[in-house]
């Protein structure tokens, strides 16, 4: 396990440089960008060892495997995000342990979480296309923004996306670029209460070009743990 730890220690320490200097690039602070660690991939062990490490931001894309892993790991001060799609039946356990959920993607699961409990959420924009994802499509946003300020528990923090599967470094930056933009026009008129500070995007092949773009959390798996055999991926 101490040689587990160790390498988990030294790739996150390598992703916290590469996002510092993707930060350097354009002028950013390193401060305002959340690294989130993504751990779909692993045990409840090896993601101890990140929060060991020094991260304290933990995410999962599945509800069940995030509850099974914050049962693991109580304590510690994590703070856990769910990365991936809510059904409405899994809110209310999902949210006795989720600080962000990532994944807002329709107002009947907003209306759900709303008779709940309450909660930070970001919305998720499907801003490829692509129709293997999930989320909104960018010109559903604006009218929706409206209707969720009107559920009183819902803190809407900001938008959430995935880049282009093919295409390469190019293709994602432009798509980190859009959203950037779709957050700059909805601020014109945004309903009070609902806040798009947050633009959660970037994940291991792209997090630079995210940062370059304005994200503010960056949500990356793989490259913390690269060198491991232990891994099971999903
Ligand atoms: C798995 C996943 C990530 C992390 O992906 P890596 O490429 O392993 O960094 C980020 N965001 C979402 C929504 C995911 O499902």
């Amino acid at each position: 396990m101490t040689d587990l730890a160790q390498i988990v220690g030294d790739n996150l320490a390598r992703v916290r440089e590469r996002i510092a200097n993707a930060a350097a690039r354009c002028g950013r602070s390193p401060d305002e960008i959340r690294l989130v660690a993504v751990t779909k991939y692993v045990d409840a062990a090896l993601a101890q060892a990140v929060v060991a490490a020094g991260c304290h931001d933990l995410g999962e894309s599945r509800p069940q495997e995030l509850w099974s892993k914050a049962a693991a790991m109580p304590g510690d001060g994590i703070r856990w995000h769910l990365i991936g799609h809510l059904q409405r039946n899994k809110v209310r356990r999902t949210l006795q342990v989720a600080g962000l959920i990532h994944s807002l993607d329709s107002l009947r699961l907003a209306e759900a979480i709303q008779a709940d409990a309450a909660a930070n959420v970001l919305l998720e924009v499907n801003i490829s296309g692509d129709e293997s994802k999930q989320g909104l499509a960018p010109d559903e946003v604006a009218s929706l923004l409206p209707q969720l300020a009107e559920l009183d528990r819902i803190q809407v923090r900001g938008l959430m996306t995935m880049s282009h599967r093919e295409g390469g470094l190019d293709v994602a930056q432009a798509d980190f670029a859009r959203l950037r933009e779709l957050r700059d026009r909805l601020v014109c008129e945004l309903p009070p209460s609902v806040s798009l500070d947050e633009l959660s995007m970037g994940m291991s092949d792209d997090f630079e070009a995210a940062v370059l773009e304005g994200s503010t959390i960056v949500r990356v798996g793989s490259a913390l743990f690269e060198g491991l055999d232990a891994t099971s991926s999903h």
